[in-house]
């Protein structure tokens, strides 16, 4: 039975072979070979509480949520890294930034670095399994000179308005006799500078606010888009933010909000023409981000820091037509990793991943189990890691149970900073609870600690096997991006005060 149900997966025997509630098996490799083709779609900075779908209020992504209906939603989805190099190469790759070899040190003369050797990507184990390859992405930070076109048969690099990357991705999906293939679609849409459309402006924006922002988006929506997306729109965009009021930080966040609506449009259109073709029955569609924005939550602006509205993302699995009517749908709760994606999608496709040394694991059990009671993965810590200028200083927090520890080393001083958040009684990490001596605080702490020392070593050993990193060259066109995206010699990540600390948070005054 079980051949048969895998066997009319991928042949098409039409839809009225499966009794309600059946669920199709993985079978004895632990491959689900239900999946033709997979779709990742990476919508950079696309922090997860600003969908409706994570419980926004505002309504900023309808299309995201009438996916999500047809879709595996994982709520508890974080990133490797609150940086989009380190982050994707932690997608692409399952590997930790530790072991792959991809930090971003940005500063005056931004530092790029190349893939680790040694490092089986995702796309070269998913091409030497027959499948076509291509990505459509934004550069920048996300190039070919760092080594992230490993394994991509087509490595298609502009950053541009999203609908041009739409239109590159659909034009080489729906191509005349297409293969099974593995496309990525990557867009820097709604990472800063936040410029959506008019109409997207208007509708989340105040219209009473009349600060020194409103005169200055006015005059880069006058620019024709190639231009603003080339670099006459950068550095400056974040000029006066020490002095930032209230009002001009909520205008930004609006902005941002709009930028999403937008994004979301192009979503739409993407998820349409897959979904409404033949490619429907046969292809996954996997929509994450590689990390998220804050908006002064904790004192900064952009993103580096580890809070949760960095490195909490939406992972959003749609399964084949059939799979999803079988019951491949439904909210996922327990904590994954972006790591996990890389294996989740060898294992659709029925590409045995077992010697490839990844560190992540397979969510096809928890794809498979959604719509049901089974809690079909066991909770594991997650790692999420930072490393910036000047120093240059390394973050590293581990969360298990709902406890988040942080801990930041500065190389050229050798200080050290800790942290300690419950996120359970404390979601919005305010409360550092790293010096208490009451409750669970001085249990969790050794505890997190002691993982933390370990994924540390477990780094260090992984990363003697798979080569030293290189340095990456960074030309003309990818630090005209970095510039756009204000890396270069502006406002990089919004620090505040210079020391390059994580802000924001506090010792309570009582101990919980
Ligand atoms: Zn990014």
């Amino acid at each position: 039975l079980v051949v048969g149900l895998l066997w009319c997966a991928l042949i098409g025997c039409g839809s009225g072979d499966a009794t309600p509630g059946e669920v199709a098996s993985i079978d004895e490799q632990g491959n689900a070979e239900e999946v033709g083709s997979v779709l990742l779609i990476s919508l950079d900075t696309l922090r997860a509480d600003r969908l409706e779908l994570y419980g926004y209020h505002r309504p900023t992504s309808p299309n995201v949520s009438a996916l999500g209906r047809r879709a595996v939603v994982f709520t508890n989805a974080r990133a490797q890294a609150p940086q989009t190099a380190p982050s994707h190469a932690s997608l692409f790759t399952s590997e930790y930034a530790g072991a792959h070899g991809i930090i971003n040190v940005h500063g005056t003369a931004p530092e790029m670095h190349t893939l680790a050797p040694g490092v089986r990507t995702l796309a070269e184990h998913l091409s030497a399994a027959g499948m076509e390859t291509a990505a459509f992405v934004s550069g920048g930070n996300l190039t070919r000179h760092m080594g992230m076109d490993r394994g991509f048969d087509v490595w298609d690099e502009v950053n541009e308005d999203v609908s041009g990357r739409v239109d590159q991705l659909l034009r080489w999906i729906f191509a005349p006799d297409r293969g099974r293939f593995f496309a990525v679609l990557h867009t820097y849409q709604v990472h800063a500078p936040y410029l959506p459309p008019r109409e997207m402006v208007d509708r989340f924006t105040d219209p009473m606010y009349r600060g020194p922002l409103r005169s200055r988006l006015d005059s880069y929506l006058e620019l024709p888009a190639e231009e603003a997306w080339q670099g006459a729109v950068g550095p400056d965009y974040w000029d006066g933010m020490l002095d930032y009021t209230e009002a001009d930080v909520r205008f930004l966040s609006d902005l941002y909000d709009g930028e999403i609506a937008y994004l979301d449009t192009q979503v739409r259109r993407v998820i349409e023409a897959v979904l409404t073709s033949d490619l429907g029955s046969t292809t996954a569609v996997i929509l994450v981000s590689d990390h998220g924005e804050e908006f002064r939550d904790h004192g900064k602006y952009q993103h580096d820091q580890l809070y949760e509205e960095l490195v909490h993302v939406p992972l959003v699995v749609k399964l084949p037509h059939r799979l999803e009517r079988l019951g491949w749908k439904g909210v996922v709760e327990t904590p994954v990793q972006l790591i996990d994606v890389a294996p989740t999608i060898a294992d659709l496709v029925g590409a045995d991943w077992s010697d490839t040394g990844w560190e992540g694991r397979s969510l096809v059990p928890a794809l498979e189990a959604a719509g049901g009671e089974a809690a079909a993965l066991r909770a594991r810590p997650v790692f999420t890691e930072l490393t910036i200028g000047p120093g240059p200083k390394k973050y590293r927090a581990v969360i298990v149970d709902g406890w988040k520890y942080i801990h930041a080393w500065q190389a050229d001083i050798d200080v050290t900073w800790e942290w300690l958040f419950n996120l359970n009684t404390d979601p919005g990490e305010r409360r550092n609870l790293i010096r208490c001596e009451e409750g669970q605080a001085p249990l969790q702490r050794q505890r997190l600690r002691e993982l933390l020392t370990a994924f540390a070593e477990a780094n260090d050993s992984k990363a003697a096997v798979l080569g030293q990193a290189g340095s990456a060259e960074v030309d003309e066109a990818s630090l005209r991006v970095l510039q756009q995206l204000g890396y270069v010699g502006g406002a990089d990540g919004g620090v505040l005060d210079g020391s390059g600390a994580m802000q924001g948070a506090t010792d309570p005054v009582e101990c919980p």
